[in-house]
């Protein structure tokens, strides 16, 4: 199989600070260099034909030169698409129309959505958020551009998988898209967990919602599968992904997120210093290392639940990085309190809900007077 698709993780700004988030951003934001992304997009299209373009974060638009990325991607005909949480989402629209070819390289928007209500997805998201997605994806339905909804479940918002596909039905987006949440390492862990045994209740609910709506809903292949042995996009080489320093690694999953103890890095080269061909190498071994350990595994079948079905989480734990245990979660553990939210860094009613000793140090965006 060829390589479809470049994700690039361009920056690690957002103006959230989602219960959910993987992303452990350092105090002083990082930006992928716009010469890096100009130079492996050549050498995307001369080593790999690549024809397609995903963009992620943080949240892209808030990368300085994000424009300017769009234009190097479109410059060299290459479709794109990128996720993102909607806010501002008017003033990127009319920047992006600024340059026609913008919105036609366009394949999609994907919205982030985490619940059929402005109750559920602020209080996983920020206070305002799902109004920001909801205009979105009205400017978006006025003006004839594809977007997707997806969802990250867990235990918040798993009950409201038919609402969200009705929500996103009448919305008209083009697809909804589920997924389910990796653990962050931190306390919010207990709020989102879901047992190991609730998947199959849930992804039961997804397929009868795809026979019921006409909307196209797909269940993404990063989450929990009945086939023990399941192949992901990166395993398959289908897709590459460049973290915000210019580094290629397995996957978005594993970039920015905490990790010890493992002998193998998931980094395959920093593309500063080799060619996308060089990392390209290394990044073959590393999944053929990983394919073979998750085979090995399976021979021994010695998995809980979680393990056996869920390729992912095996995944991020073979890396050090924080997974879930049958009964809850285990690997190191993530400090957020750098995240520089919009309105700066401090804890939110959910923090405080999850963990009332908190409640001295609450500073944030959603804070009310103590
Ligand atoms: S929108 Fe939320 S999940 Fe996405 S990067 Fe920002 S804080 Fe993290
Ligand atoms: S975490 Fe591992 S198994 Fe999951 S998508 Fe990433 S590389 Fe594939």
């Amino acid at each position: 199989m060829a390589l479809q698709r470049l994700n690039f993780h361009i920056t690690d700004r957002c103006q959230l600070n989602c219960d959910h988030c993987l992303r452990d951003p350092l105090s002083k934001a990082i930006d992928l260099d716009l010469g890096l992304i100009k130079s492996i997009l050549d050498q995307g299209q001369s080593m790999f034909a690549v024809r397609h373009v995903g963009l992620t974060g943080g949240e892209p638009t808030l990368h300085p030169k994000f424009y300017e990325i769009i234009d190097a991607i479109v410059d060299r005909d290459i479709t794109w698409h990128m996720v993102s949480n909607g806010e501002r989402f008017d003033r990127v629209l009319q920047r992006l129309a600024e340059r026609p070819q913008r919105l036609e390289n366009l394949a999609m928007f994907n919205f982030s959505l985490d619940g059929a209500t402005e109750e559920t997805h602020d209080s996983i998201r920020e206070k305002g958020s799902f109004r920001s997605v909801m205009q979105a994806a009205s400017l978006c339905r006025a003006r004839g551009l594809k977007f997707l909804f997806q969802i990250t479940l867990n235990a918040r918002n798993v009950d409201e998988i038919e609402e969200i596909a009705l929500l996103a039905s009448q919305l008209g987006a083009v697809k909804m898209a589920y997924n389910f949440t990796q653990p962050t390492g931190t306390f919010l862990d207990s709020s989102l967990y879901l047992p190991a045994g609730e998947w199959r209740r849930a992804v039961d609910r997804i397929q009868r919602a795809a026979d019921a709506f006409k909307i196209e809903i797909f269940y993404a292949d990063t989450g929990p599968h009945e086939e023990p042995f399941q192949v992901c996009e990166m395993w398959r080489h289908a897709s590459m992904h460049v973290d915000y320093r210019g580094r290629l690694n397995l996957c978005c999953q594993h970039a920015g997120v905490p990790s010890e103890g493992a002998e193998l890095s998931d980094v395959a080269g920093d593309l500063n210093d080799v060619s996308l061909a060089d990392a390209h190498g290394r990044f073959t071994e590393i999944v053929n290392h990983t394919v073979k350990a998750r085979l090995e595994t399976l021979q021994r079948d010695d998995l809980g639940e979680w393990d056996r079905h869920f390729s992912c989480n095996w995944c991020l734990k073979q890396f050090g990085r924080p997974h879930w245990v049958e009964d809850g979660i285990d690997g190191p553990k993530a400090s957020r309190a750098r995240w520089r939210g919009r309105w700066a860094p401090g804890y939110k009613d959910s923090h405080v809900e999850a963990d009332p000793g908190l409640v001295q140090l609450r500073v944030g965006r959603t804070a009310s007077a103590e």
